[in-house]
């Protein structure tokens, strides 16, 4: 061990369990590149000033969570929390609204931070994988996105997770319910910080998760009382679709998220395998950000699905994936002639298109052929010099233990068809 760890909060991916993170991101990725998602990159970092707008001044993530800090150069940075802010920002930089194609639709992965008290489930360094739909409003989209969610978890086994969705309303029916909810809450026994919390963000209050908060919460107004008549009726739109998919969902009032930019439509997907840090994702409509980042009015959709919680879910149900064996084929020559001919052997497989590798170093027959079994090849060429001279290769089977003598001229074709 050396003399440094990973940062507290942080953990690494190393193999044979990092290539589950792989295939998490892949799964997630696969349903957005066949719905018309593009690939959007931005940098780890952004102006602290666009997550103090985009995510929300009185917000824990902008509060308590973010890594911020001054360059040499005196500029204010923080390293991202989220990706919504940094990809709308991106997107309107890019003028990709101005090209005439609305909806623009986005999808990233990547690293995220927030300064949090890590414990399982929640880390300070997590990656995410999302998908952003900007410039249109149209129920279709918010339940395209949530259909092509449940896609990706299903695809990859998970089967006890649950939707909750909600509508939070617009700039017409939301005020209403705050101060209706305001009032409610100055009537009820909290503490400073949490009555300091009604005032500025009423809602998130709705969210607190202590027993004695959500006790006196029971008769709280909700905002599905208080929905406008266009609200109400997109909300039932994106309902319908989602129904109409087959993908199933709970009602939940008083889900409300940690993000001050969502409008009307609102989703967690919930797994209960996971303990206290059950939100595997979430996102929902925010038809406001743009203006809030100085750009025009672009009603956007999206979510973000945790690719660390995700992985918790598949081994908190069992779930098992079918990654394909990092190797194929595995090479131990004895001798040096040996060595030169199987690399040959080892970088044409290679150039084929077959996952191939090779025993380095000064090992003996023993050490090598313990090499070749953890590597989970299918098959294993081992050559000597009595090999060679008789001009041939032995190709054993690992599965089945069976060695034939294979021509040495003959060996990659072998190979090939066998694993065609
Ligand atoms: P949020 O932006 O908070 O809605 O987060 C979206 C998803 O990212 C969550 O549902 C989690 O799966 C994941 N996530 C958020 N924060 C963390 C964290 N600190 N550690 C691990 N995963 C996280």
């Amino acid at each position: 061990m050396s003399t440094f760890k990973a940062p507290k909060g942080t953990y690494d991916l190393i193999p044979p369990d990092s290539a589950k993170y792989l295939a998490v991101r892949e799964a997630i990725a696969a349903p957005l590149r066949n719905s018309g998602y593009g690939y959007i990159e931005t940098p780890g970092f952004e102006s602290v000033e666009l997550f103090a707008r985009g995510v929300g001044e009185s917000t824990d993530i902008v509060t308590k969570e973010m890594y911020a800090f001054e360059t040499k150069g005196g500029d204010r940075l923080a390293l991202r929390p989220e990706g919504t802010a940094s990809v709308l920002r991106a997107a309107l930089e890019a003028n990709l609204h101005k090209a005439g194609n609305l909806p623009v639709k986005l999808w990233y992965s990547g690293s995220y931070y927030r300064y949090e008290r890590p414990q399982k489930g929640r880390y300070r360094h997590f990656s995410q994988v999302g998908a952003e739909a900007i410039g249109a409003e149209d129920p279709a989209l918010d339940a395209e996105l949530i259909i092509l969610a449940d896609q990706a978890y299903r695809s990859l086994g998970l089967r006890e997770f649950r939707i909750l969705l909600n509508s939070l309303g617009d700039q017409e029916c939301r005020p209403v319910y705050r101060a209706a909810l305001q009032d409610f809450l100055r009537g009820l026994d909290l503490d400073e910080e949490t009555l300091r919390r009604a005032d500025i963000n009423p809602l998130r209050v709705l969210d607190d998760k202590r027993d004695d908060v959500q006790k006196q919460l029971v008769g709280a107004p909700l905002l599905r009382d208080y929905l406008c008549d266009a609200c109400k009726a997109y909300h039932e739109e994106v309902r319908e679709l989602i129904t109409a998919a087959g993908v199933s969902f709970e009602d939940d009032a008083k889900l409300v998220r940690g993000l001050d930019y969502y409008t009307r439509t609102t989703f967690e997907f919930v797994h209960d395998g996971l303990g206290s840090q059950s939100a595997v994702g979430g996102g929902g409509r925010y038809d406001g950000l743009s203006e809030m980042i100085g750009g025009p009015a672009l009603p956007s959709v999206g979510w973000a699905l945790g690719v660390d919680r995700t992985v918790l879910a598949l081994e908190a149900e069992g779930v098992t994936l079918q990654l394909p064996a990092a190797t194929s084929v595995f090479a131990v020559p004895l001798g040096d002639e040996a060595r030169r001919v199987l690399f040959g052997v080892v970088s044409e497989l290679r150039r084929n298109g077959v996952a191939a590798d090779f025993s380095y170093g000064a090992k003996g027959l023993k050490g090598a052929m313990k090499n070749a079994n953890r590597s989970g090849a299918r098959y294993t060429v081992v050559a000597g010099e009595r090999d060679l001279a008789e001009g041939v290769v032995q190709l054993k089977d690992m599965e089945s233990g069976e060695q034939v003598a294979v021509g040495v001229n003959e060996i990659v074709a072998e190979l090939e068809s066998r694993l065609s």
